[in-house]
């Protein structure tokens, strides 16, 4: 029998790679997109023709109900949400709307009609903001520090209660920050990784960067997706902590970034205080063991490798004419 999988966010960068894996599984993909925003469908590239798309507004719960009753998807992946962080200073409402509202409206939908629906909410390494322990693991308390990871630790326990409730098979994926070549520039592994193709194609001539000494433990969304997937999987729902366990600081990534075009990164960087950030925490990292164990997860992809596909992804582009550089010279 073919599995139908339901994907809020699938323009997104996880909503790629999340589309390619099922769909090489056998499974049909139904992509939930606001009418409004139809043509980032665009953005899907070459599984565009693969996958539906069902134009829904994601505030609208009967319409949500509705696409659930027409679809009876085996699994739902919830993914929406609007994810640079610093935006949900300008607006904590609609980003409690977007992130927390959806997931309750799903999860109801899903209740209400009696399904066996698996269900995958996308949590952040957020909710644990101002970290009272480090490496974090399933275990340790939430203490989040801005909007974005309050709307998700909110959305975290609607689907805690939906499973201890009504019995719903419900997971949340901890997810740490993961990346790739569809990363938006505005995150940092993105912006230094066309920042240095840029360089190296004589596009551009510096980078203004933020912090240099903040830590993150990064990974490739392409590992991240398949711990999703396992968690639905599973015999029992349950929650994980998705991350390499491993920091590296901004200036480990703008080393590695430049070194992969043969740059020196000194010669190029400058430290503008309007990337500085008032509000930064710089333990969060993850402690995987759970879901190395339970679920066989393990990342594929190192920093070094993920960084290196990054920088050659936009040489390639910056070639074929398909992004700007950054930052452009004057
Ligand atoms: P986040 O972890 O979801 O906020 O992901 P980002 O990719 O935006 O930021 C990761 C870290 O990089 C933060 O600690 C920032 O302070 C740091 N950083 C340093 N310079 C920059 C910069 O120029 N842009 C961004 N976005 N982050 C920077």
């Amino acid at each position: 029998m073919t599995k139908t999988a339901l994907i809020t966010g699938i323009t997104g960068q996880d909503g790629y790679y999340l589309s390619q894996l099922l769909l090489q599984r056998g499974y049909r993909v139904v992509g939930l997109v606001p009418p409004s925003r139809q043509a980032s469908v665009a953005k899907l590239d070459e599984l565009a023709d693969a996958v539906t798309i069902a134009g829904v507004d994601l505030t609208d719960g009967a319409a949500l109900r509705q696409v659930v009753v027409d679809y009876q998807p085996q699994e739902i992946y919830n993914l929406a949400a609007p994810s640079f962080v610093p935006a949900s200073w300008e607006d904590p409402l609609g980003t409690l709307d977007l992130i927390t509202g959806t997931a309750t409206r799903l999860l109801d939908a899903v209740r209400q009609a009696g399904l066996e629906t698996r269900f995958y909410q996308a949590s952040s390494s957020e909710i644990f903001g101002d970290v009272q322990a480090s490496p974090q693991a399933e275990t340790t308390g939430f203490r989040p520090k801005n909007p974005y990871g309050a709307a998700k630790l909110h959305a975290h326990w609607t689907m805690v209660h939906h499973r201890d409730r009504y019995g719903l098979f419900a997971c949340s994926g901890v997810l740490y920050n993961h990346e790739s070549p569809r990363r938006p520039p505005q995150f940092v592994t993105r912006k230094v990784a066309l920042a240095a193709a840029s360089i190296k194609l004589g596009l551009s001539d510096r980078l203004s960067m933020g912090n240099l000494d903040a830590k993150r433990d990064w990974g490739y969304a392409g590992d991240y997706v398949e711990a999703m997937w396992r968690m639905l999987q599973a015999d029992t729902p349950e929650d994980y902590v998705i991350g390499t366990g491993i920091l590296h600081t901004v200036e480990d990534l703008v080393a590695t970034a430049f070194a992969s075009v043969d740059l020196e990164w000194q010669k190029y960087v400058d430290i503008d205080p309007k990337f500085l950030r008032p509000d930064e925490h710089f333990q969060l990292v993850a402690n995987p063991t759970k879901a190395n164990t339970q679920l066989q997860w393990h990342p594929q992809v190192s920093f070094e490798q993920l960084i290196a596909t990054m920088v050659q992804a936009d040489l390639t582009r910056l070639q074929a004419g398909t992004v700007q550089p950054l930052p452009a010279l004057p």
